[in-house]
């Protein structure tokens, strides 16, 4: 479970992102997917990202810090500009990462090609980087804009994990079914399937599973590292 969720900043450069050894989880999806409305569920927090916010405010890459603490500057003195907090991780924190959509169909090429070095970057150089969430939605039959970004990521050896949202949308047995007709899709290039969430932000579901699988990771990382 998430203790405290904090928003700590935004860049379009990966060189930028937070100097930490914390692990980190990032979220990608095409617009519209139900990306924000997972993150707010996870974290139990309705505004920390933006639902529905326009393309042009999201295309950047979010931080957010995951059971830190916030620690409260000093009351400004007479005169004196106030500032802002700052965040102290604790032993299990962890930075959630809250990445743009690719392929924005409003965006122009430039825009669409910048966009994709900075997903690229991110994926091939964060360090920290343990897993991503590739989110598409569970109504729809595999996309080819998804399934080719998986290949990529494959290709790249950059792991990831597949989250079917909206699951609320479908009966128990059309969810069944359309998950199997991704399973089939990916087995048409792939040997092993990733690991696959189905989450509704509407009813609140398949949020525990996804953070036990987290917190799995990060109990595994923090036990090889003593
Ligand atoms: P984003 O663009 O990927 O961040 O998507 P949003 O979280 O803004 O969601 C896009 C739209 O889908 C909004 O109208 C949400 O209310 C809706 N939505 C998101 N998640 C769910 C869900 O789990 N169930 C249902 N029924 N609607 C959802």
């Amino acid at each position: 479970m998430i203790r405290t969720a904090y928003y700590t900043s935004s860049t379009t450069d990966v060189a930028h992102c937070p100097k930490s050894t914390l692990p980190e989880y990032a979220f990608i999806g095409r617009s519209n997917v139900g990306k924000s409305s997972l993150i707010n569920m996870l974290t139990r927090q309705d505004g920390l990202a933006k639902t529905s916010s326009k393309p042009g405010k999201t295309l950047l890459i979010n931080h957010f810090l995951i059971n830190g603490t916030m620690i409260e500057p000093p009351r400004p003195k007479a005169g004196e500009r106030k500032q802002k907090p700052t965040f102290q991780p604790q032993a299990d924190s962890w930075y959630l990462v809250d990445l743009p959509g690719y392929g924005f169909a409003r965006a122009g090429q430039t825009q669409r090609e910048a966009l994709k070095r900075m997903i690229e970057s991110y994926c091939l150089y964060r360090e920290q980087l343990v897993s991503l969430f590739v989110l598409v939605d569970s109504r729809h039959a595999p996309q080819k804009i998804d399934l080719e970004f998986m290949q990529w990521l494959g290709e790249q050896g950059v792991p990831f994990a597949i989250v079917f949202t909206k699951a609320d949308k479908l009966g128990r047995e059309r969810l069944k079914w359309n998950i199997e007709d991704y399973k089939k899709a990916l087995l048409e290039t792939w040997e092993q399937l990733p690991p696959m969430f189905a989450t509704s932000s509407e009813d609140k579901t398949g949020g525990e599973e996804l953070l036990a699988y987290i917190e799995g990771i990060n109990e595994e990382v923090r036990t090889s590292s003593v």
